[in-house]
């Protein structure tokens, strides 16, 4: 199943969902980014948190997920947009933990912290943030206490990413319910017992399921109707034009220092791992047009 994500409302509207499958893309972040286990457990969750919610937000805006925390693994910088982009790294990609309980100790990588949100919007608007201690630091648990305490929108998150043998991502997605306004309170207590029976996001990936296939899973014998469906991929900012441009405001003197030394420009992408190469012809280039 190729990664995609969907949108449903229920018939009598009450709730919406929304479900992704992510493998791939969390696959591509940690061949990127060289994540152990752990750590790709940990990233492939936050990047598919914050695509869950970003569909969510208006089409103009990027949103950001920050998680730090004082284990091993420091933190994790997610980013998506509604149009199914994401991207982002994890603070110490070579983290892995001992597994608790047979499975990858994501709470125990990221250890006692907090999670900021934050929604960006593209044209220089006015930016959401809200900041919220971890309550676990499993991302799901952390991001549906955010949506119900701090957003008071009454939600269920589950998020998953099952790392192979050979440190591969075999299966990743998740999934969000939140109530509508105006919900009643035996559509949430409902919406809750299906959560607790559902089985995880990446079981229901690695059979095969669609985004579609997981709500109607999740929503069991609630009839829902699909509003949207579209793919979903790892997918940076960074180019040449942008490393040139951070070259050029460092300046006269710092330009010139580099020739002096005879080395070229380098520069990695912290959220994507590509590496950057300026040459000195292209430096000198750089340098005539300060003139
Ligand atoms: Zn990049």
């Amino acid at each position: 199943m190729a990664d995609r994500l969907a949108r449903v409302l229920t018939t009598d509207g009450q709730v919406r969902g929304i479900a992704a499958v992510t493998t791939e893309l969390a696959d591509e972040a940690r061949t990127r980014h060289g994540t152990f286990p752990t750590a790709t457990a940990a990233l492939g969750r936050a990047l598919t948190s914050a695509l869950l919610l970003a569909s969510t937000g208006k089409r103009d805006e990027r949103l950001s997920l920050e998680f730090t925390g004082d284990g091993p693994l420091r933190g994790l910088l997610a980013e998506a947009t509604p149009e199914g982009t994401a991207r982002g790294f994890a603070f110490r990609p070579k983290t892995d933990v001992p597994p608790r309980n047979g499975k990858l100790d994501v709470g125990g990588a990221l250890g006692a912290g907090q999670l900021c949100v934050m929604r960006v919007p593209l044209d220089g608007g006015s930016l959401y943030r809200s900041i919220v201690p971890l309550v676990s630091g499993e991302i799901g648990i952390d991001i549906a206490s955010y949506l119900t305490q701090s957003a008071q929108i009454p939600s269920a998150v589950g998020v998953g990413v099952l790392v192979g043998p050979d440190g591969g991502v075999m299966a990743a997605g998740g999934y969000l319910l939140q109530a509508m306004p105006g919900a009643d309170e035996a559509a949430l207590d409902r919406l809750a017992t299906h959560v607790e029976r559902a089985p995880s996001p990446s079981d229901l990936v690695r059979t095969g399921q669609g985004p579609v296939d997981m709500l109607r899973v999740v929503f069991a014998d609630v009839p829902i109707r699909v509003l949207e469906e579209y793919p979903v991929r790892f997918a940076c900012r960074c180019s040449p034009e942008r490393v040139r441009r951070a070259i050029v405001a460092m300046g006269r003197d710092e330009i010139g220092a580099l020739l002096a030394e005879g080395r070229p420009a380098e520069a990695v992408c912290e959220f994507c791992s590509t590496a950057y190469t300026v040459d000195e012809p292209e430096l000198r280039e750089l340098l005539a047009g300060l003139d």
